[in-house]
């Protein structure tokens, strides 16, 4: 049986990341961990050091020279796999940090194709529904081209995830990389963080702590919430199964649910006597969304195995720790 190659994994000490880091570890695959910490702090991944076949390199992806230390005269060891996910992600975090966030989609991703096309690896780019903007249509598939605000309060994420994607497609046309590009829908789980903004990390410890729910607008937009397990599986089949680039997959939970319903479920779940409050809903806040995951469940045999009530008691669960923690 051929060695398990190397994973490059760019934002691995984020949430997403940091769970899959662990999954590439676990089958059997070293794995380099890049991050620069812009939204993250190194906590997530502290229970992977020391464990074999796993590195950490503080790095910003998106800086000129970022993928020289990769090149192989620098590192002979060879890269099968360069996952792209270094970027903030939470509306919070590139409404902070704007320019990052294009930088990381438009340099950070061009630095990692780099490497990837230095090493001939197999290369992932973590996309997002995102690139779906405000859907006209409910399910989403892939064909779908979106609905797209190009200078609205989003379009820093929005577009540079949908120049990330061009560039990737790109490399795969000129230079014929083996390029896979993931649509990530909401997920949620473990190691997200407590002031990260985004709606379970809001309305989880909200509850816990008695406090009053904020939910944007009437609640009426829906979401469709993936445990983090499930979206790591899908990546994992995804960057390491043998499909015909450039693939490009929806990964998430078609479990749709309106803002508001999950507000009231993470009340139930957590036994809070938390009042529900609404607050004015940001401008462009997509007013549905949903993946059609057609064509995962074909080309990868992938579908999402939790509930969201037990992925809510996960997430819960972890929630009650950190909060302990943060006392
Ligand atoms: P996160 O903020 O927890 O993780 C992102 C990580 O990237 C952080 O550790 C951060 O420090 C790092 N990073 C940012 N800029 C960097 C740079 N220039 N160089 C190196 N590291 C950098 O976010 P997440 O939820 O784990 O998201 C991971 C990826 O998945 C992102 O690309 C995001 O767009 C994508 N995604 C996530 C979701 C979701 O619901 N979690 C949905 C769609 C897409
Ligand atoms: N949201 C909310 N209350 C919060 C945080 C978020 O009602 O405290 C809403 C937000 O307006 C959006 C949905 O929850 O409609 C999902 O928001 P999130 O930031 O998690 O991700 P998005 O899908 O908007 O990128």
């Amino acid at each position: 049986m051929p060695e398990p190659l190397t994973a490059l994994i760019t934002g691995g000490a984020g949430f997403v990341g940091s769970h899959l880091c662990r999954y590439f570890l676990e089958q059997g695959h070293p794995v380099i961990c890049l991050d620069s910490y812009l939204t993250s702090s190194g906590g997530n991944v502290k229970a992977l050091l020391g464990r074999p076949g796993f590195t950490l390199v503080q790095q910003d992806i998106s800086i000129t020279g970022a993928a020289k230390q990769f090149a192989p005269d620098q590192f002979p060891e060879k890269i099968g796999f360069v996952l792209h996910l270094a970027s903030p992600a939470s509306p919070k975090d590139y409404t902070k940090y704007p320019i990052q966030t294009l930088q990381a989609g438009s340099m950070g991703a061009q630095n990692a194709l780099e490497i990837a096309s230095a090493h001939g690896a197999t290369f992932l780019l973590a996309s997002t529904s995102e690139v779906y903007g405000d859907p006209e249509v409910n399910p989403q598939p892939e064909t779908y081209w979106g609905h797209v605000n190009p200078v609205g309060p989003r379009s820093m994420y929005d577009e540079s995830k949908r120049f990330a994607e061009a560039i990737t497609v790109a490399y795969h046309q000129a230079k014929g990389l083996d390029v896979r590009i993931a649509r990530i829908f909401n997920t949620y789980g473990p190691n997200m963080r407590l002031d990260d903004g985004r709606a379970l990390p809001n309305l989880i410890p909200q509850a816990l702590r008695h406090q009053p729910l904020t939910v944007f607008g009437d609640g009426s937009q829906t979401r469709s919430f993936c445990y983090v397990d499930d979206l790591v599986e899908g990546l994992y089949r995804l960057a390491t199964w043998k499909l015909s680039p450039p693939a490009i997959v929806n990964l998430g939970n078609p479990q749709e649910v309106t803002i508001l319903q999950l507000a009231q479920e993470v009340i139930a779940a957590t036994n809070s006597h938390s009042p529900i409050v609404f607050r004015p809903l940001p401008q462009d806040d997509p007013k549905v969304r949903r993946p059609d995951i057609s064509r995962a469940k074909q080309m990868l045999d992938w579908s999402p195995k939790v509930s969201r009530e037990e992925g809510l008691r996960r997430t819960i669960a972890y929630f009650k720790e950190a909060l302990r923690g943060a006392c």
